[in-house]
């Protein structure tokens, strides 16, 4: 099979869904880093330097190649609750869709590879250093077991990009079930297209949630995408929870409407523990913090639930709002569960109470008062608790959590499986970054390895499990695209 053999389908949508986009050339740039596992994974066969070349021919942007689909997608988006009607791809493309060897479909998307008529004052491009960042943590999020984008190449433009300072410019390829936001329904819904409206909600049904087309009823079919959506998106950020991951920008335009993780911004993982705990140098009054996350999830997902306001078929708008409500007023509590469910799971336990927040939030206000490091300590929990820092706080919830786990046996197997010994901690990712603007990607490669086996101490280099010297500490992540 050819992986760059691509069979589009959202090019053959109405011309109001996207921009034809042509990519900016770049002769002199060169491929830096293929990610031969996901090729693999998508193709089911070993990566030839013939797949390489067409790959590179695709990233510098002189391929040939009649079956791309170079387009720009529109959306729109509520960014830090603000609505902006028009956003849309302004530094992606989308190359082209590919089927993988099982058959389900893949977006290709370029990532910096210059302007588009979504681009407004930017210049559609990218640093190097964001794409390195991607590519880490997108790959790194993978091997935890979260859904998300995934990175398959880093390339590097040969052309210097102007931000705070003059720096080497990077286009990343990156793979997506889609790249349907909920902005991309907002964009719709905004503009007052019921029929556009319509035709989205039919293709994300048929290409993601195809078990819906059973459903013959109109609203019933709605409320179900609906409620597919809500899960996706409830156990994504449950899981970003339990690795203490920090988003940065959940603005509605970066929720994907297959509940992947998208858009690798001002993202971070946490080294101590701090329920509100910001790194994002934009999110200035902590509305991404990481406490927060669950709640805007449920945000954003009331921003989906009204774009989809108008297609109800009710007598009127007031049933058609009774009807919506009514019917996904449910939906809340199971972002709630997925959250209890995935923390609970840190502590060895998967089948959660109530009563087991209370549990969960004493180990970690436990955690906050003697600012400790959330992944290692959760290691310690399950090795050895005589070597955590001994206080009141933790011997009380010692004797609680002992009492919760009598007859639990595979406490310590539910442990081990959700708390990784190795995150991608931003001093790290900060070196690798550094680095590989001086052409030496030796570090990248040693930690990106390191984080393909998250679960497996054993496997893993002591140096990577560290947290951060006071010296190393990174206090803000930024955009920096
Ligand atoms: P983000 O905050 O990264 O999700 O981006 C929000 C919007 O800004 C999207 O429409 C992006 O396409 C656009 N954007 C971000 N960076 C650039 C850039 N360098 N050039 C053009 N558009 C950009
Ligand atoms: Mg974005």
């Amino acid at each position: 099979m050819n992986l760059f053999k691509f069979k589009n389908t959202y090019n053959q949508l109405p011309s109001s869904f996207f921009s034809q986009a042509i990519p900016e050339k770049f002769p002199n740039g060169k491929l830096l880093r293929v990610n031969e596992d996901l090729f693999t994974e998508l193709s089911n066969e070993k990566i030839t330097s013939e797949d390489k070349e067409k790959l590179e021919l695709i990233m510098n942007g002189q391929s040939q190649s009649e079956d791309l689909a170079n387009i720009a997608m529109a959306y729109s988006g509520h960014q830090f609750g603000h609505f902006s009607p028009v956003l849309g791809d302004g530094r992606a493309y989308l190359v082209g869709e590919i089927s993988d060897f099982e058959k389900k479909k893949f977006d290709l998307h370029l990532k910096g590879s210059g302007r588009t008529i979504f681009s407004r004052g930017g210049d559609g491009k990218s640093p190097l250093g964001p794409v390195v960042r991607e590519y880490i943590i997108s790959e790194a999020m993978h091997s935890l077991g979260i859904p998300t984008t995934r990175s398959l190449a880093i390339f590097a433009t040969d052309q210097d990009v102007q931000r705070e300072k003059v720096l080497k410019g990077g286009v990343l390829a990156r793979t997506a079930k889609s790249h349907i936001r909920i902005g991309t329904f907002e964009f719709f819904a905004s503009q007052e297209d019921l029929s556009s409206l319509q035709t989205l909600v039919d293709y994300t049904i048929d290409r993601h949630y195809p078990e819906i087309l059973k459903q013959q009823d109109h609203n019933q079919k709605i409320i179900m995408l609906i409620e597919s959506v809500a899960r996706a998106q409830a156990s994504m950020v449950a899981n970003w929870m339990r690795v203490g991951f920090i988003h940065g920008v959940m603005n509605t335009d970066n929720m994907t409407i297959t509940g992947e993780t998208i858009d690798y911004g001002p993202c971070a993982f946490m080294d101590y523990y701090e329920q509100n705990k910001v790194y994002s140098s934009i999110d200035r009054h902590g509305r991404y913090a990481y406490n927060n996350q669950i709640k805007i999830a449920v945000w954003n997902l009331y921003r989906f639930i009204s774009c989809l306001i108008p297609l109800i078929k009710a007598d009127s708008e007031e049933g058609q709002l009774e009807y919506l409500q009514e019917n996904t007023n449910h939906l809340e509590a199971i972002y709630r569960a997925e959250n209890l469910k995935q923390m609970a799971k840190k502590f060895g336990i998967e089948k959660p109470v109530a009563m087991d927040e209370i549990l969960i939030d004493d180990f970690l206000s436990y955690l906050e008062s003697e600012s400790l490091d959330f992944t290692n300590s959760f290691t310690l929990l399950r090795m050895n608790p005589k070597e955590l820092k001994q206080t009141q706080k933790l011997d009380a919830f010692l004797k609680q959590w002992y009492k919760r786990l009598e007859g639990i046996s595979n406490f310590k197997e539910v442990m081990k499986n959700n708390n990784p010994s190795i995150i991608p901690r931003n001093h790290h990712v900060e070196k690798a970054i550094s680095n590989c603007y001086e052409g030496d990607f030796s570090f990248f490669d040693q930690l990106n390895l390191n984080l393909t086996t998250p679960y497996q101490d054993d496997k893993i280099e002591d140096d990577f499990t560290k947290p951060p010297e006071e010296d190393q500490v990174v206090k803000n992540t930024f955009c920096g695209t």
